[in-house]
């Protein structure tokens, strides 16, 4: 027996008392909502909307009973409910803010649909509504910003002017004569969602009277999915809410940077070019840095018996660009070879004035394959990173004993 749906006729109906057809565990039903402890309650009239036409189920409760999930079944609507239900008279009651805010969303939809459709030839081929942010899917030509805010624009305007939203009922030639722009193909009575003077859609979902109670459009952003443009958008309390949030953000931000609101951006842009330059000086006090440790290891460092100097280091509490910049700055001296590690990480670097003849990359590889790791490089310069840094020491260790001969 077909489900009477209350939500039809009156979407503000929150509570109803019907009759329990039939109640069977729900162990078989493919839903991810469906447990062991599960049933599926078919009554002979429900206020329960069921997920259709990108409108997500209701909540609620029927008897004692918790409402996990409402399905279409054909002209049955299934209540998947946490506890067996006796075939007997029960109240059900929907969970009205999750409703109404459906409600505000949905009937949303359907306006920015129209002033996207009326004023810009995009038509919606597709809507979802999602717990954050509800998307209409448009076909065309991409929306510009202008275009975004000239339909949210439009579309608040109907909102403020609070015309009357109303269900049609007719077949699918009586809704076409009536204005309906959408192919309907579907036999028999359809239900349609007209709002005053402004269109008529066929539609079996629950909506607000009179576009008043939308509250407010914002339409957030668009992206492109495939071949058509996603419009996000919030309607109502989740627009109050979006609003809400962007200014925090917006006032922390000021708070951040000591600014006024207004100024956030310009202060933002002096910060980051602040950030630069300091970046730069900073790279350059530590290259003068280097090279001035260079100096002094260089003097204070003698060849061996081939006229090679050979300076090994591990450092530790220095900054990981160190390490290239020292190597670089000793390398540049002739018939010298850099041999350092850095205990943070555990890096390695071998680099050498080409003069000095060796080859650093072997010389990587060959420590690595004692002392474990990763790494490669060129002829002159090679860095990696040793598995256990403890094994920094070694690891120099062995390679000084590499370059400076037998
Ligand atoms: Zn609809």
């Amino acid at each position: 027996m077909a489900t009477r749906r209350l939500y039809y006729d009156d979407s503000f109906q929150r509570e109803f008392t019907a009759r329990v057809l039939s109640c069977e565990p729900a162990t078989a039903c493919p839903s991810p909502q469906a447990k062991a402890s599960s049933w599926q309650a078919i009554l002979d009239e429900t206020a329960f909307y069921p997920t259709s036409g990108g409108q997500p189920h209701d909540f609620g409760k029927i008897g004692d009973a918790r409402v996990l999930e409402v399905s279409d079944r054909k002209d049955e609507i299934v209540h998947l409910v946490d506890r067996r239900l006796e075939c007997v008279e029960v109240k059900g009651s929907i969970d009205w803010p999750r409703r109404f805010d459906h409600m505000q969303q949905h009937t949303g939809q359907h306006l920015l649909s129209a002033m996207f459709q009326k004023h810009f030839a995009l038509p919606t081929v597709s809507f979802h509504l999602g717990t954050e942010v509800c998307t209409i899917d448009l076909r065309g030509q991409e929306p510009s910003e202008q275009v975004l805010e000239d339909a949210e624009r439009r579309a608040n305007q109907i909102i403020f002017e609070d015309r009357r939203v109303s269900v049609r009922y007719g077949t699918a030639e009586e809704l076409t004569r009536l204005g309906v722009r959408k192919e309907v193909d579907r036999e028999g009575v359809l239900r349609a969602i007209e709002i005053e003077g402004v269109e008529l859609q066929p539609c079996g979902g629950t909506h607000v009277k009179g576009t008043g109670q939308i509250g407010m459009i914002l339409v957030r952003r668009s992206m492109r999915i495939r071949q058509d443009w996603r419009v996000e958008f919030v309607c109502g309390g989740r627009a109050e809410k979006a609003a809400r949030r962007d200014f925090a953000l917006l006032r922390e931000s000021a708070e951040e940077l000591s600014c006024a609101q207004e100024e956030v951006v310009s202060a933002l842009g002096r910060v980051l070019a602040e950030r630069d330059t300091h970046f730069k000086n900073y790279r350059e006090l530590l290259e003068r840095l280097a090279a001035a440790e260079a100096a002094l290891v260089l003097q204070s460092t003698p060849a061996d018996s081939e006229g090679i100097r050979v300076i090994d280091r591990v450092f530790s509490d220095m900054q990981p660009e160190f390490l290239g910049l020292f190597a670089t700055a000793l390398a540049k001296r002739e018939n010298t070879i850099a041999l350092l590690g850095r205990m943070e990480g555990g890096q390695i670097l071998f680099a050498q004035h080409p003069s000095s003849g060796k080859d650093m990359n072997a010389l990587l590889r060959q420590v690595l394959e004692k002392t474990g790791g990763k790494g490669g490089g060129t002829r002159d310069f090679a860095r990696g990173q040793v598995a256990d840094p403890s094994h920094l020491k070694e690891a120099l260790v062995l390679a000084r004993g590499k370059v400076s001969g037998p």
